[in-house]
């Protein structure tokens, strides 16, 4: 289920410039003005990153059925971040947020059906086994339908970070690219 686009209108809100300086703080304040208590924003200070370089990612928990969504700066600029492109920088919030929401609904329905999560990779390393469970494939290929919507088929950076774990025909390629062009139907649903 796709809650990319609703996401996107919502975080308009977040009234983010190109070239603006805000501390990871600020980020966090609007975010929480916008998601309430839905969603869980926090920081981490020990990855450590380049000067104004940020990261965005999530996490969701099973046992609260919440999302996290942890975005750090770096120490050096005492985490302040340099918004280089606010549409950007809105849409890979909104594309975190909608890869932990299909992490949800994979919960939900386990619940009632009792499926497994399997990894097509179980003798990979720990990455590539992570990349191949079903679930993160599932996940990834709402990421990557994003990803070509928005700059054109094939074109993910997604899709790259798989490029680099897996060759072209590997039954996880497959699969993922797969789901990835269903997705992109549903896009617009
Ligand atoms: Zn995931």
């Amino acid at each position: 289920m796709f809650v990319f686009n609703s996401l996107l209108e919502r975080l308009k809100k977040f009234d983010v410039k190109n070239e603006d300086i805000l501390h990871v703080k600020q980020i966090k304040k609007e975010l929480k003005k916008i998601f309430g208590k839905e969603i869980k924003i926090d920081t981490d200070e020990t990855i450590t990153l380049d000067r104004y370089q940020f990261s965005i990612s999530g996490v969701y928990f099973e046992e609260n059925l919440k999302i996290l969504i942890i975005i750090s700066g770096s120490k050096q600029s005492k985490g302040m971040v340099i918004i280089e492109d606010a549409e950007e920088f809105r849409y890979y919030i909104a594309q975190v947020i909608q890869h932990e929401f299909v992490h949800h609904q994979q919960h939900l329905k386990r619940n009632e059906l009792v499926l497994d999560n399997y990894t097509l990779c179980p003798e990979g390393t720990e990455h590539q086994s992570y990349l191949a469970e079903y679930d993160e494939i599932d996940a990834y290929s709402y990421d990557i339908a994003m990803d070509f919507d928005k700059h054109g088929w094939g074109k993910s950076k997604m899709l790259d970070m798989y490029r680099k774990s897996f060759k072209p025909h590997h039954p996880v390629m497959k699969r993922l690219l797969k789901k990835a062009y269903k997705n992109m139907e549903k896009l617009y649903d």
